[in-house]
């Protein structure tokens, strides 16, 4: 981040601050604003969390999560916790169109604003920006933003466990946009005390009878694989969602089961939302699924891990979706 020394002397009288995240939070955008807020709140600023939408409940063991504020259940909160702030912060995502609403109430704002964030292709709606698509997730920025502003001594076990989390949701456990300089933060939160195993058994062995009878029903009765496009799909219905109850944060990490697969170098999890359909997907080496949600899908992300929207109907994406790999049967094959 250039003018890093700015930030610094922002932050060294007492502020209002307000770090917001993406609709749909997963545990890179809790993870990162919890381990923020915290650390902000070590310096004596009054800080507030706001996310669009509601997170998911294997992230409900973390510290202050139950002071979040969600613009969707208290819209008329969130508005007047903005309208106050001296300094907001966008952390994992780069759009202000990433967050509807709360982004409309944050735009014309005069307040200062800081992005951290390592999504493709960033909007300059910030002063100050930490944006580096080749971090493996916005928490391992937050950790470079705190040394940054030589204060790692600040950390403590409760902001490095909140940091882990979103590096092992973001990473798939160590499985990609790993790095040298990845594995030497994560030594110095286990040095500092973080329970490495706790964490991993906090986000990931947390599910439920439900969630496995969804997975199962997930790879037996709703996954095509495309084998000339290297491609496997998984689609969920409206009524697959009634019947198995899913919540939010149930789908998680379903599509990566597809990867699995020796010979599969695409993954789709397509499914049908209230409004719209979702499409996630995952790629494995060097093609890029976020030049497809971003060219067909409204969306973006990383080159192996994108998403997008579409208002077609589940039947209609889906048929367009093997037409768009069609276009890119070459490039996939290569
Ligand atoms: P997921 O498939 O887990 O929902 O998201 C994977 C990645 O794609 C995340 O980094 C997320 O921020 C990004 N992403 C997902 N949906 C959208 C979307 O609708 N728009 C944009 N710009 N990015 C998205
Ligand atoms: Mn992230």
């Amino acid at each position: 981040m250039e003018n890093i020394g700015e930030v610094k002397k922002l932050l060294s009288v007492p502020k209002d601050i307000v770090i917001t995240s993406h609709r749909n939070p997963d545990g890179d955008a809790i993870g990162s604003s919890l381990a923020l807020y915290l650390y902000l709140n070590k310096l004596g600023h009054t800080v507030r969390v706001i996310f669009p939408s509601e997170y998911p409940h294997f992230v409900s063991w973390m510290p202050d999560a139950e002071k979040i504020i969600i613009f969707d259940i208290e819209p008329e909160l969130t508005e007047s916790t903005i309208k106050r702030a001296d300094i907001i912060f966008s952390l994992d995502y780069n759009s202000l169109d990433r967050i509807d609403k709360v982004g409309e109430m944050i735009r014309p704002l005069p307040c200062t604003k800081i992005m951290i964030d390592h999504h493709l292709n960033p909007d300059y709606f910030a002063e100050y920006m930490l944006s580096e698509p080749s971090a493996s997730s916005t928490c391992e920025l937050v950790y470079d933003f705190i040394e940054m502003l030589g204060e790692k001594d600040k950390l403590d076990i409760p902001i490095g466990e909140c940091l882990l989390t979103g590096i092992l949701t973001d990473t798939g456990s160590f499985k990609y946009a790993t790095s040298p300089k990845l594995f030497k933060i994560v030594a110095s939160l286990l040095e500092l005390g973080v329970d490495d195993t706790k964490i991993h058994d906090f986000v990931f062995n947390s599910q439920n009878e439900k969630n496995l009878r969804l997975l199962g029903h997930c790879l037996k009765d709703r996954m095509e694989i495309l084998e000339e496009y290297q491609t496997g799909i998984i689609w969920l219905t409206r009524r697959d969602y009634e019947y198995y109850d899913i919540q939010r944060g149930d789908t998680e990490g379903i599509v990566n089961f597809l990867l699995k697969m020796k010979n599969i170098k695409i993954a789709a999890f397509i499914t049908e939302q209230p409004t719209i359909v979702k499409i996630s997907l995952r790629s494995k080496g060097d093609f890029s699924v976020e030049q497809i949600a971003k060219k067909h899908f409204k969306g973006g992300g990383h080159k192996n891990a994108s998403g997008g929207s579409s208002y077609k109907g589940l039947k209609s994406t889906l048929l367009e979706f093997k037409n768009i790999l069609a276009e890119y049967k070459e490039e996939i094959n290569a």
